[in-house]
């Protein structure tokens, strides 16, 4: 299950965009000079529970869902992603994910999420 700490609109993410960023915690990395070390931990409220509310709050402020981060990155983690990926593109949003890793567009991002852009 994801756990979110925040969401906020932002210009810096995606240049030229507005995003809705979504910080993801559990993250399973860590990075040298992390600054959001609280991300390591299971911080925040399940995002399930909130997402399609904040998306629809936010969905005239943001062009693309940025999520920061991709949790512990276990199978279940994945496919509630993809979930929400697949509900972003049917509202005529773009997404975006910081992974955190150092790697390339994997087959469940790349079959599932499509227009998903890896930071
Ligand atoms: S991916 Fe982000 S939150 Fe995780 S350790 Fe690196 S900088 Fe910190």
């Amino acid at each position: 299950m994801l756990l979110y700490a925040s969401a906020s609109i932002s210009e810096l993410e995606i240049p030229g965009k507005k995003s809705l960023v979504i910080y993801i915690s559990n993250c399973q990395h860590r990075c040298k000079n992390c600054r959001t070390s609280y991300l390591h931990l299971a911080y925040g409220d399940p995002l399930k529970y909130n997402f399609n509310n904040i998306f629809n709050l936010y969905y005239n402020y943001f062009d693309i869902v940025c999520f920061m981060g991709e949790g512990k990155e276990t199978l279940e983690d994945k496919i509630e992603m993809i979930n929400y990926c697949k509900y972003i593109h049917s509202r005529d949003k773009r997404v975006a994910l910081y992974s955190g890793r150092d790697t390339y567009i994997e087959d469940w991002m790349n079959d599932a999420l499509k227009k998903v852009k890896v930071l």
